[in-house]
């Protein structure tokens, strides 16, 4: 089976692109390594992607985007894809389940997020230390929970943990938030939500789980433990572009470097989503790729016809 399209990764960007292709008559295949929806599944409500004025739940959001996808034909398998060989006329994708070959490929596998690294945080993972609030916040009921970070990620997870912890305490490395306004007033406002300025956290400490933090205070270099039962980590993204190794041009820090119809360097390859060198990484944003990647590929298949 040679498909026309294979798509890598199913969160807003892959699932529109295989919306868009799928609907016009290619035959498509969507790779997802997990549930489809992407991170965006993985986000409580989303308050800013246009078209729902109350905010929208991420999994009911991203349901509904993987439905009309099939509606139109895509075909959503869940499998991991290991490597790929981008470089010939006839592309192949190789996942835990085998070989797919297909005329072009949309890469949107989407990011995920970055290590703390410091003593204790692998230790301690999935027993007190995570990077989804909305997949653990429930365990942390009357507890007190530490977020990491500035960026709207923390901001928006906290005030979400403030549902279940007693305390909330943002540990951010500066004396200023990089989250939006809006965010920064909402944490401001809620008694449940506390901040350690200028503070990293140098070790995850415990016997079974998480029970304290060791902290430093970055401007007079005072260490000092605090208690906390878990500690969620937000400090940004990491591209998941491990696979591609060489097949298409990265940036240094791993995102894939598109033109500005979203081609990569292999002819018929395009790339879509947080993965790709972007400004602003949002569910809309990735919207707009996928649908800009799918005409990518329409055009190069409809060229590669006219050119036998
Ligand atoms: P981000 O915007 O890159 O922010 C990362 C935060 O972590 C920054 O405050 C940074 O501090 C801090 N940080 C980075 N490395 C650190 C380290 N080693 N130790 C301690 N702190 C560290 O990442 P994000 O918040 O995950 O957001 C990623 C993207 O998704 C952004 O484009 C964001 O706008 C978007 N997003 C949007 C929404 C929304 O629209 N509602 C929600 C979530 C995410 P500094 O400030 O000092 O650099």
């Amino acid at each position: 089976m040679l498909y026309d399209v294979i798509i890598v990764g199913g969160g807003p960007a892959g699932l529109t692109a295989a919306l868009y292709t799928a609907r016009g008559g290619l035959k498509t295949l969507v790779l997802e390594m997990g549930l489809p929806g992407g991170q965006a599944a993985l986000t409580d409500k989303i308050e800013n992607y246009p078209g729902f004025p109350e905010g929208i739940g991420g999994p009911e959001l991203m349901q509904n985007f993987a439905d009309q996808a099939r509606r139109f034909g895509a075909e959503i398998k869940m499998e991991r894809v290991e490597r790929v060989a981008l470089k010939e006329q006839v592309k192949v994708i190789t996942t835990s389940q085998g070989d797919y070959r297909c005329r072009a490929v949309i890469l949107a596998p989407g990011a995920r997020p970055k290590p703390l690294g410091v003593p204790g945080e692998e230790a301690f993972r999935g027993r007190g230390v995570s990077y989804c609030a909305t997949c653990d916040g429930a365990f942390f009921r009357d507890k007190k929970i530490a977020v990491v970070g500035g960026g709207d990620s923390a901001v928006e997870e906290a005030l979400f943990l403030t549902r279940f912890g007693r305390e909330v305490a943002i540990i951010h490395r500066r004396d200023q938030l990089r989250a939006i306004k809006v965010l920064q007033d909402r944490a401001r406002d809620n008694p449940k939500i506390s901040f350690r300025w200028n503070t990293v956290v140098t070790e995850i400490c415990g016997e079974q789980k998480v029970e304290k933090l060791k902290l430093k205070d970055v401007k007079t270099g005072e260490t000092r433990e605090e208690n906390f039962d878990g500690v969620f980590i937000f400090i940004g993204l990491e591209p998941n572009t491990d696979f591609l190794s060489g097949e298409v041009t990265l940036d240094p820090a791993g995102y894939i470097v598109t033109n500005p119809s979203l081609g990569t360097s292999a002819a018929g390859v395009f790339a879509a989503g947080d993965a790709r060198v972007k400004e602003l990484r949002q569910v809309s944003t990735a919207v707009g790729d996928g649908a800009l990647a799918a005409m990518g590929v329409e055009r190069y298949l409809a060229e590669l016809e006219v050119g036998g």
